[in-house]
């Protein structure tokens, strides 16, 4: 066991350094001494809450989005950095070792667990590290094995904090909407996973279109690869503008990341005929379209995509490893652990661009 000073979300918009017991790593358990844990707009979620980052209690029901009673847990799901120690039956990793953690632990055995991606395990006992389990914002990070994801010698421990989540969900949608070089592809909101799909596909030759609201991100977004930014960010002028870059066709795929239902109506409409839409943004707005018009005549695909299967995270690390590609590049400031609450209060503040905890 361990004492650490980590970050904690108690709720109400505070996030603090709290004491924190680390125990050893269990048999099939890595201690990672933590290098690099990014912050994500998801933890804003937490920090908003009344109840704040706990652990389930004995009586809570294990609902998405219920409040639960357990104790304070360590927030942050972006961890990358060094194996501290292992657990008795670990084989695969030593001390010393670079790694990155999926951030979400499934139970290994059902069939989504199965098919590569514990984001979507079906058992009671998927758990998020910063999430239903201890997370990065630590000095120490017990991770199941199974969970991590070797670093690349040529790449840093930001990159690995970026791949964890936001690089790692750009990379499962540029797969799903199946481009190659020489296709077009719009992206839609250039936030950390936007600004991702941009660096990420613009490097594999394909031509980039992107839209923000906000001009700021679009001229960053130009320096990681965007080729065209659009002058309104949704809407029939949107589209126009699309329609012209492409000599009237439209593009070969579209990725929102905003969740904005104006945003997501642009993918459909700008899209090709047998074009394909994939939606990463999360949001609740309903979205109205006309599917005979948009989807069936146009023989469009609409994908949804939520992070990436752990495969797609490890191929990720060899493509960006190949190409001497850093999703770093995407960083905007850096903290330290003690810093934290004050990264938080910035981020939440409204602080554009990706704040990344890094010691
Ligand atoms: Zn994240
Ligand atoms: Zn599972």
């Amino acid at each position: 066991m361990t004492n650490v000073s980590g970050l904690a979300f108690p709720g109400n918009r505070v996030a603090e350094l709290r004491d924190f017991v680390i125990d050893d790593p269990g048999p099939t358990e890595v201690q990672i001494m933590v290098k690099a844990s990014g912050i994500c707009g998801s933890d804003l979620h937490t920090y908003d809450s009344r109840s704040g980052l706990r652990a389930y209690g004995p009586d809570d029901p294990r609902v998405l989005g219920e409040p639960r009673t357990g104790r304070l847990l360590i927030g942050g799901h972006e961890p990358a950095g060094i194996v501290h120690a292992v657990g008795e039956e670990v084989r695969d990793f030593a001390i010393g070792d670079r790694v990155l953690a999926y951030h979400i632990l499934g139970c290994g055995n059902c069939l989504n667990c199965r098919r590569g991606y514990p984001v979507v395990c079906t058992s009671n006992e998927r758990a998020a590290y910063g999430g239903e389990r201890d997370g990065g914002h630590s000095p120490l990070l017990n991770v199941e094995q199974r969970s991590l994801i070797p670093i690349p010698d040529s790449l840093s421990f930001v990159d690995g904090a970026m791949i964890a989540c936001g690089a790692g969900t750009a990379y499962s949608a540029i797969r799903k909407a199946g481009v190659t070089a020489g296709s077009r592809l719009l992206v839609t909101g250039l936030g950390p996973v936007g600004l991702a799909v941009a660096q990420i596909a613009s490097d594999m030759g394909v031509e980039v279109v992107g839209s923000d609201l906000n001009p700021e991100r679009l001229s960053g977004a130009r320096k990681l690869g965007l080729h065209h930014g659009l002058a309104q960010s949704t809407g029939d002028a949107a589209t126009a503008e699309i329609m012209d870059l492409t000599d009237g066709l439209g593009v070969d795929a579209s990725i929102d990341c905003t969740g904005a239902a104006s945003a997501r109506a642009l993918c459909i409409e700008a899209a090709a005929t047998f074009g394909r839409a994939i939606f990463v943004g999360v949001g609740r707005q309903p979205l109205s379209f006309d599917p005979t018009v948009q989807v069936i005549s146009k023989m469009l695909t609409i994908q949804g995509s939520w992070v990436s299967s752990q495969a797609e995270m490890q191929e990720l690390t060899s493509v960006l490893a190949q190409r001497d590609l850093h999703p770093e590049a995407l960083v905007s400031e850096t903290f330290t652990l003690d810093e934290g609450p004050a990264a938080y209060a910035k981020f939440a503040g409204g602080a554009t661009g990706k704040l990344v905890l890094t010691w």
